[in-house]
């Protein structure tokens, strides 16, 4: 089995998928941050209830474990409707997608997770599906083939991707309404982790709690996941409460340094550095020296790392900004090499 990355932003395991689930929040207000989007929706949900119509369809994109499936989730039950959720690859057929449509009921909530990855032929059956609720089919094959058109129950789309850029442009249009989800600060994880600790029923020092959101990423997903693994220290290491002399021995134990950085990042941040002397670097060239892959480089790694001023995106690829030296205890000479 492969070992579970600790700052990984994707779900490892079914395990950890029934631990996500028990700390997701049900209702908009218990929802942690994104104020914009939140009272945006606030709005949107309201105006839709009152006028009895389906709420437009969404498209959320954003980083992976900023909460899309959650606000989704939410979305569906402040509208007193259900919610299906499939992804992008798993809808392989245009008759896959027609299932699920034809099982949907009036304002029921559809979530797409990585829609941007959707083949061509099952885009074209959503576009009357988005736009008039109707869903074209064709019966048998050859010259006797033709089509029929079916009415589907009023629904709504809810499309998530990390890149809103890989969305084909009739599709993206086809969503009224479109949110950007943030990188959290660290308040808003303070406030999730302590959250979190209620739930689980565990108690955690307002410095402790600080220390986890500190070391996040912006991301709720991983502040829960390291709240979990300290967990387990303080109850083997200690009397099971979070304190903050545990959490940093848990998290230093874990290799995640002060600002949240695993080995990962740090092997980017030495690669733009040492191999390539601090001069912009192409993201193909990057993900070969590094060793991942360019989705995971662009969606997991590079937006904290600009979002805290380690790198920057120019014209003529990546580059290691000063910041990024320092943390690494790397000295700057004056073309961006380094000594140490
Ligand atoms: P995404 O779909 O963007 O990958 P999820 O919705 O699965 O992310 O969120 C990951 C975890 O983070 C969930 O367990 C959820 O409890 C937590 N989470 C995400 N956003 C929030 C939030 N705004 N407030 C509280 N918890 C959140």
């Amino acid at each position: 089995m492969e070992e579970e990355r600790i700052m990984s932003t994707n779900l490892e395991s079914i395990g950890e998928e029934r631990f996500e689930n028990s700390l997701r929040p049900k209702e908009l207000k218990e929802y942690i941050g994104q104020n914009k989007v939140k009272e945006n929706m606030k709005i949107y949900i309201e105006a839709a209830k009152k006028r009895e119509e389906p709420l437009d369809h969404v498209l959320l994109y954003g980083p992976p474990g900023l909460g899309k499936t959650t606000l989704s989730n939410i979305i569906s039950n402040e509208m007193n409707s259900n919610i299906k959720i499939t992804s992008g690859p798993a809808i392989e057929k245009p008759g896959d997608l027609a299932s699920l449509l034809t099982n949907l009921s009036e304002f029921d909530v559809l979530f797409i997770d990585e829609i941007h990855r959707l083949s061509k032929s099952v885009e074209e059956i959503l576009y009357p599906a988005l736009e008039d609720y109707t869903l074209d089919i064709m019966i048998g094959k050859g010259p006797s083939a033709r089509s029929i058109r079916l009415d589907l129950p009023r629904f709504t789309l809810i499309g998530a991707t990390t890149k809103a850029g890989s969305l084909s442009t009739p599709l993206r249009d086809r969503f009224g309404i479109v949110h950007r989800l943030e990188l959290y600060s660290i308040e808003d994880l303070t406030t999730i982790v302590k959250r979190s600790s209620k739930i689980l029923e565990v108690e955690i020092e307002e410095e402790a709690s600080i220390e986890i959101a500190r070391r996040s990423r912006g991301t709720p997903r991983i502040a829960n996941r390291l709240l979990k693994r300290v967990r387990d220290y303080a109850l083997v290491l200690g009397d099971g409460n979070i304190t903050l002399k545990i959490t940093k021995h848990a998290l230093n134990q874990l290799e995640i340094d002060e600002l949240g950085l695993d080995e990962i990042d740090r092997k980017i941040l030495e690669t733009m550095i040492v191999q390539y002397g601090g001069r912009p670097v192409g993201i193909e060239a990057l993900a070969v020296s590094v060793g991942e892959e360019i989705d995971t480089i662009e969606d997991v790694y590079e937006p904290y790392l600009i979002q805290i001023g380690f790198i920057a995106r120019t014209l003529r690829g990546r580059q290691a900004l000063p910041s990024a030296y320092q943390h690494l205890g790397y000295e700057m000479t004056e073309n961006r090499g380094v000594s140490r």
